[in-house]
């Protein structure tokens, strides 16, 4: 009898462990699943992409380039690696993308590979750099840091033609610390994906050809890309059409263009001081949506200032700041406006 008894009670309690076990696991799986419709629902209706200023400090003086040619009027400095933390665990459960650059060269900030490091745990990312200030210590733990793309802005094959647009750049150097990083890449597996840029006016374009000869040598694709120009730019076109930005001829046309803008879409522009602002194009934070370091990701992308912005451009009705500022989507004459 007793030994019946005990076996009841022994098959009772394993079944209610089982029970509870499988309630458990049924609990751990909802609560995950609900954790992904959540992140789903969030990443569907926020910023995906996110571009972080890590620093407004550049060794050049490039003239088409808010801090080279002195348009910006903030204070210049490099994001340290604690208060970049705060922004990434705000933005972590959204973003897929992060520039870590806005206007600056982020390889100037002590704290960049610490950086990168940190927001690659959860995104893409991306650098883009004039490869001046890198040694072979900063190249590899460049390559190792879990970087996913490295652009090297280069536009030149021969110092005269290089410093016309990289003012107080070597060339040498670049080119030096190019091939380093290649050499590194390969030495470690090839996991960073490196483009040389090359930006193409009519000072340059005749150096195209041997651009590409030195790219295949080193084993890599380069990209040739048009200039944003300013008004009363010294800097001209070139005469190849595939490398002229579009104009627009009336605002009604400026406008309809606007409505594809991504910036406003998907994306988020987070400066050094922690403000947002609709595009890298507001360099002096004409109008700021809010602080990351005050505010969330959702409450700044629903900002009633931010909302109407998006609507108006989505909407083909334009915004007088895009109008008088966007070089992506500008008229051909600004001062008719
Ligand atoms: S300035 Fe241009 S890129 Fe920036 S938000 Fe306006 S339309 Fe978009």
């Amino acid at each position: 009898m007793y030994f019946l008894l005990k076996h009841k009670i022994l098959f009772f309690s394993g079944t209610i462990l089982k029970k509870v076990l499988k309630m458990r696991k049924l609990k751990n799986i909802l609560k995950k699943l609900s954790y992904f419709i959540n992140l789903n629902i969030l990443k569907k209706y926020s910023p995906k992409i996110f571009y972080i200023e890590t620093s407004l400090v550049c060794e050049l003086k490039c003239p088409e380039c808010a801090t080279g040619s002195g348009l910006i009027k903030r204070k210049k400095g490099y994001m340290s690696i604690e208060k970049f933390k705060i922004i990434a665990d705000k933005i972590r459960p959204y973003a897929e993308n992060i520039g870590l650059i806005i206007w600056g060269e982020p390889m100037l900030n002590p704290d960049i590979i610490e950086i990168i490091q940190y927001a690659s745990k959860f995104s893409k990312t991306v650098i883009s750099t004039n490869c001046i200030s890198l040694n072979y210590n900063l190249a590899e733990k460049l390559i190792l840091s879990g970087i996913n793309s490295i652009i090297v802005s280069v536009d030149a094959t021969s110092q005269e033609v290089y410093e016309k647009y990289r003012r107080g750049g070597d060339l040498n150097k670049v080119l030096e610390n190019l091939t380093l990083l290649q050499k590194l890449n390969t030495e470690n597996g090839n996991r960073v994906n490196i483009t040389p840029q090359f930006i193409v006016f009519e000072h340059n374009q005749h150096q195209m050809k041997e651009f590409s000869k030195i790219c295949k040598y080193l084993g890599l694709k380069p990209n040739f890309k048009a200039p944003y120009i300013r008004e009363n730019s010294e800097l001209k076109n070139s005469n190849i059409k595939k490398y002229i930005r579009k104009k627009y001829l009336n605002i009604k046309d400026v406008k309809r263009a606007m409505s594809k803008c991504t910036a406003v879409k998907n994306m988020m522009t987070i400066l050094l001081d922690g403000s947002v602002v609709r595009c890298c194009y507001d360099c002096n934070e004409d109008i700021i949506f809010g602080n990351i370091f005050n505010d969330d990701v959702l409450s700044i992308w629903e900002n009633e200032k931010y909302k109407e912005l998006r609507e108006k451009l989505l909407s083909n009705k334009g915004d007088p700041f895009c109008i008088k500022n966007c070089l992506m989507y500008s008229l051909t004459f600004i001062k008719n406006l």
